[in-house]
């Protein structure tokens, strides 16, 4: 029987990478999202005809109920989960002094609530198994400064301690759990910037471009596989060279 993996926010970007990779690499996959209904159909669609196996779930992984039925719905329908790629997450730039009370609380709900939520349901059921693999979507941001994110940065250094401390206490049950820190990836998020602000932050990357949404699915495909079954609670950076 196939692996199943639950991907968060998959209809575009990073998850959508890692849905379509993950499916590549024989998994069964669940493509949670939000909002996006005709690009959530797509990947589906698009993993259906490459062979594979997959289907979309609606549900805000901010919201714990919601959440539950998810992952209810996902075991009444394969009885299993292997994977979870925690990845829907949010950025909200905003300086300290303008900070509202309005992007705090999404940030905080979704970027490390919708994370704790959804590690729960999944670990839950890896737990009988006595098998799983979760992989937390972190950033690089957790590791260095930058202006404007002190609120994203907060979250995804959260995401870096929940991932060691997942680590710990599931290991003993063969649960493996490790976050992934990209640099700049060519997402959405990244081409709404004003392209003088690109431009900048390109200088500022070594290797010189922005990485491909492909180059972060690699890694948690790697992640997700035996090749890296002594690894665990790991925040592994892929960034061209951004925070040396
Ligand atoms: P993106 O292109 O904006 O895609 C976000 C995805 O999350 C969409 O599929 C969206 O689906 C989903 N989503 C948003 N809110 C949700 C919610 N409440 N519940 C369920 N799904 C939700 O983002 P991305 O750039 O791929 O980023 C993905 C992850 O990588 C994030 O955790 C981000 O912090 C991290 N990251 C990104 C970069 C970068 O440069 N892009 C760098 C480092 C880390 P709907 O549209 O359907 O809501």
């Amino acid at each position: 029987m196939n692996k199943v993996a639950v991907v968060t926010g998959a209809s575009k970007g990073i998850g959508r990478a890692c849905a379509l990779r993950l499916a590549k690499d024989g998994m069964t996959v669940v493509v949670n999202y939000s909002r996006s209904d005709a690009e959530a159909a797509q990947v589906v669609e698009q993993i259906k005809a490459e062979g594979g196996e997959a289907m979309a779930i609606k549900a805000d992984v901010s919201d714990i109920e919601q959440v539950k039925e998810m992952f209810k719905q996902v075991s009444d329908t394969y009885g299993r989960i292997d994977v979870l790629v925690n990845n829907a997450g949010i950025v909200r730039d905003e300086y300290l002094l303008m900070l509202s009370q309005e992007n705090l609380d999404k940030c905080l709900d979704l970027n490390i609530k919708g994370y704790f939520y959804c590690a729960q349901q999944a670990a839950l059921k890896m737990y009988s198994q006595k098998s799983g693999v979760i992989v937390n979507m972190s950033s690089v941001s957790s590791k260095m400064a930058l202006a404007g994110q002190s609120v994203y940065s907060a979250t995804k250094g959260a995401v870096n301690s929940m991932t060691q401390t997942m680590a710990k206490e599931l290991a003993r049950k063969n649960i493996r759990v490790n976050a992934v820190c990209p640099g700049f990836v060519m997402t959405d998020m990244v081409e709404q910037l004003p392209d003088d602000k690109k431009k900048e932050y390109i200088k500022e990357v070594p290797l010189g471009r922005f990485a491909d949404v492909d180059e972060v699915a690699g890694l948690v495909s790697f992640l997700c596989g035996d090749d890296s079954k002594y690894i665990t609670g790991q925040a592994i950076v892929l960034d061209g060279g951004l925070s040396l």
